[in-house]
């Protein structure tokens, strides 16, 4: 989790004012089916990452719209005493554990293996996890002991070797505090031979940087096309590494932000984590997509008002917000549509399985 950031030029107002000057979101959601080789899943999520790439999934669905997304940034940020921007913390997560700060880390690799750790997990356990595995291998070399960059650079190296090299035992034993030790022993090392084999180096660092001061930087949809290539990482992982490690401005939604999200009726019931993110990815002006995830985020994890489908005891802020403009919050959906939804929910769990929790 990033840390807060708390400063006036970052508040509400700034927001606002920002807002105002900002042009229409960037649809960032751009890969060919033709890059696809392999399985029919990574066929099936480029095809569908190539389908919403311009437009959203439902475009005649009017919400969330700019004003309701200021509104609730306001009102979380307000009611947690925190203004999250990613200029505050864009650079803080350097040589700290990737997974603990969902991504913000200045190498990309290091930041892909922390999201993909963070999946399906609590933080603590995927930090414990990151930890584990860094120390196993001897990941994130610390500057100080590594030397000059250069020296840095080897040491980086010869731990990503390492670990792509291990035998899937020796990897699952680091990783079993986090949760589906399997499944992510395979997507690392799958996505660390891929990485490999495409550039002949561990390292994702070409997606941060130009390959020359001449070059025009990557778009967000090239890098997005490039991160979704690799077997097991979907539109949400790749989005946290888009925002929490090279600063661009995408909308991750993880199941918080999914299951809020969908009560304040951002997205249409029918919709999945995936069809959500790519509804947001255009409709969430980009100024407000960092705050936005983090806020989510915030507040699903310490608010039992609005857990268990709205039905908590507690006082929610953002069910307040829905009462006070007379909008149905989820208990007032009647029941077949309850069931409906809770139906396409467990399906689209099964479909998304590697897009959970950041
Ligand atoms: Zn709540």
């Amino acid at each position: 989790m990033p840390k807060r950031a708390r400063s006036p030029s970052h508040g509400p107002l700034a927001l606002s004012k920002r807002l105002k000057a900002s042009k229409s979101p960037e649809p960032i959601l751009v890969a060919t089916a033709s890059q696809a080789p392999g399985s029919p899943q990574k066929a099936k999520k480029l095809k569908l990452l190539e389908t919403y790439a311009l437009t959203s999934p439902f475009p005649s669905y009017p919400h969330p719209t700019p004003v309701e997304c200021t509104a609730v940034h306001d009102l979380l940020a307000s009611h947690h005493n925190a203004y999250p921007s990613y200029s505050a913390q864009n650079g803080q997560g350097g040589g700290k554990n990737s997974a603990e700060t969902c991504g913000a880390t200045p190498d990309v690799l290091d930041s892909l293996v922390g999201t993909i750790l963070s999946q399906n997990t609590s933080n603590a356990n995927s930090s414990r996890a990151k930890h584990s595995l860094d120390t196993a291998f001897g990941l994130n070399p610390s500057p100080s002991a590594a030397g000059g960059e250069e020296e840095l650079e080897s040491a980086r190296e010869r731990g990503w070797a390492a670990l792509a090299n291990a035998p899937r035992a020796d990897v699952v034993e680091a990783i079993k505090h986090g949760g589906l030790a399997n499944k992510k022993a395979k997507v690392i090392q799958d996505a660390l031979a891929s990485v490999h084999a495409k550039h002949g180096v561990y390292s994702l660092q070409h997606l941060a940087r130009p390959s020359s001061p001449e070059a025009e930087p990557l778009t967000d949809a090239q890098i997005m096309a490039e991160l979704t290539s690799y077997s097991g990482v979907g539109p949400k992982t790749a989005s946290c590494v888009l925002l929490f490690c090279l600063g661009r401005d995408s909308f991750a939604v993880d199941t918080h932000v999914f299951r809020l999200t969908k009560m304040l009726g951002w997205v249409p019931p029918k919709a999945d984590r995936v069809t959500a993110q790519a509804h947001m990815e255009v409709t969430v002006p980009r100024e407000l997509k960092y705050a936005l995830h983090v806020l989510f985020i915030m507040h699903g994890r310490a608010c039992g008002g609005c857990k268990s489908n709205g039905k908590g005891k507690e006082a929610c802020v953002l069910r307040s917000y829905m009462r006070e403009r007379g909008l149905k919050t989820e208990e007032d959906v009647d029941e077949d549509e309850m069931k409906e939804m809770k139906l396409k929910e467990e399906v689209d769990e099964d479909n998304v399985k590697e897009e959970a929790e950041c």
